[in-house]
C-alpha cells in the first residue's frame, strides 16, 4: 500500500511538523507509518520522504538512494554531485548543522512539486543528530548529494520547500530538464540562462 503524496499548495507542506515524544516513536501508528512512508518513497521513487509529504505534521524523515537510481547518471555527473548509494533509514527529530558550507549547485526535485526541477545551491557537508525508528540515537555526517537529501527533508519539517531556495529562472519541467539541461555543468546552465557566475 502507498500513500498519497501531498502537492505544493498544501497547508501542510508550509507547518512546522511536531517533534515525537519517545513512547510514541515505537507506537504502532508510527510504526505503521513508516512502513507506509518506505513503500510511497520507493513507488515514486524518490530518494528521500518526510512526513509532512504524506499529509502527517510529524518529524520523521526516510531516506534511501538505491545504487539502480543512480544508473541512468554519468560517472562525471555522479562524481561532481559526490552521489553514492545510501541505505534505507529512518530519521525522527533530526537536528542538522551545517559542517561544509561550500556550496554545491545542481537540479534538485521533490515528489511534491511533481514534474519540475530547479538549480539549488545546498552546503557540501551536514552533520544529521536524530532518533532511529527504535528511538536509539543516531549520529550522521554526510557530504555531497547525501547531505543534499537531509537538507531537502529537515527543511519540509520546517515548512520549507526547495522552491525557497531556488534559482528561479532555473525552473523547468522534468522533460524540459531532460532535453535542454541534463548532463550539462552548472556553470553551462547559470550562463545560458543568463545567470551571474557563481563564486566558490
Ligand atoms: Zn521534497
Amino acid at each position: 500500500m502507498v500513500l498519497k503524496i501531498v502537492q505544493a499548495g498544501d497547508p501542510v507542506l508550509r507547518q512546522r511538523a511536531r517533534e515525537l515524544m519517545p513512547e510514541e516513536i515505537t507506537s504502532p501508528e508510527v510504526k505503521s507509518l513508516i512502513v507506509l512512508m518506505r513503500e510511497t518513497m520507493r513507488d515514486s521513487p524518490g530518494v528521500g520522504l518526510a512526513a509532512p509529504q504524506v499529509g502527517v505534521g510529524l518529524r520523521v524523515i526516510v531516506v534511501e538512494d538505491r545504487p539502480e537510481y543512480q544508473a541512468g547518471l554519468s560517472a562525471e555527473d555522479l562524481a561532481a554531485r559526490e552521489r553514492k548509494p545510501v541505505d534505507f533509514h529512518v530519521l525522527i527529530n533530526p537536528r542538522l548543522v551545517v559542517e561544509d558550507a561550500t556550496p554545491a549547485e545542481f537540479h534538485e526535485g521533490c515528489l511534491s512539486v511533481s514534474g519540475y526541477t530547479a538549480l539549488v545551491a545546498r552546503a557540501r557537508g551536514v552533520r544529521v543528530e536524530a532518533l532511529d525508528e527504535k528511538g536509539s540515537p543516531v549520529s550522521i555526517s554526510a557530504r555531497g548529494w547525501y547531505a543534499r537529501i537531509l537538507q531537502h527533508e529537515v527543511d519540509h519539517l520546517e515548512g520549507t520547500l526547495y522552491l525557497d531556495r531556488m534559482e528561479t529562472r532555473s525552473l523547468a519541467t522534468m522533460e524540459n530538464y531532460r532535453r535542454h539541461w541534463a548532463g550539462r555543468s552548472t556553470a553551462e546552465v547559470r550562463k545560458a540562462l543568463g545567470l551571474p557566475e557563481r563564486q566558490g
